[in-house]
């Protein structure tokens, strides 16, 4: 399903043959972030116009390379997974409208979370909103008041200004995050520093690539 609004969508059985192109869905561990730790169910959606030189899943980027896959068929397999939360995440998912995909899984008893650069309008029912903005396509204003986690990946020492300007934006509760970008070990110092400096934000840690965990 592409941007089309379906707000009108009211019957669940409409709402499960709605598609998506999907590069991939599986059962983890949610590897970075707030809920770092915790069993999840990953719904990578293919499309990304965002196009960080650093990103480790460009086989994302091209939607067409992509199946469709119906709503009914990603709620069935992330409900049986037993997984408390699915975490949707691309790609860039809010290419898609995800009424439908988080109304489903809603409805089915999971939580819904979101990782997103923020850069396309905002859709979808969600729990948990991580918002993780990128240079290359900064977030729409809409974005701030909606966000729960700010995850700022860092390279280097002016990515840290940047971040702040970020933060000045999200609302007070907002839980503030750096990440070291995992293939610049030079960014891990700048940030240690950067938050006992700078105590309301913590580090957030790819764990899932230590633990060689999908
Ligand atoms: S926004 Fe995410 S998926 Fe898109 S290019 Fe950047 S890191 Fe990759």
């Amino acid at each position: 399903m592409n941007k089309q609004s379906i707000s009108l969508i009211n019957d669940a059985a409409d709402i499960m043959d709605v598609e998506y192109p999907i590069m991939e869905h599986f059962y983890t561990i949610q590897g970075e972030g707030v809920h770092t730790g915790k069993a999840s169910y990953f719904i990578r959606t293919g499309g990304c116009d965002v196009e960080c030189w650093w990103c480790d899943v460009k086989d994302s980027w091209d939607e067409s390379r992509h199946p469709a896959m119906k709503v009914g068929e990603l709620v069935k397999y992330a409900k049986e997974s037993g997984a408390p939360f699915a975490v949707i995440t691309g790609g860039e998912p809010l290419l898609h409208n995800l009424d439908a995909l988080t109304t489903a899984l809603q409805k089915a008893g999971l939580k819904t979370h979101i990782e997103t650069s923020g850069s396309s309008p905002f859709s979808g029912n969600f729990d948990w909103v991580t918002l993780s903005p990128k240079k290359f396509k900064p977030p729409v204003k809409e974005m701030y008041p909606l966000v729960n986690e700010l995850k700022v990946v860092v390279l280097r020492k002016n990515d840290l200004k940047w971040a702040e300007q970020h933060a000045a934006k999200c609302p007070e509760h907002t839980k503030l995050l750096l990440q070291p970008e995992w293939d610049t070990p030079e960014s891990v110092p700048l940030i240690v520093e950067y938050v006992k400096e700078n105590p309301k934000w913590g580090i957030s840690l790819q764990t899932h690539k230590y633990l060689r965990v999908p």
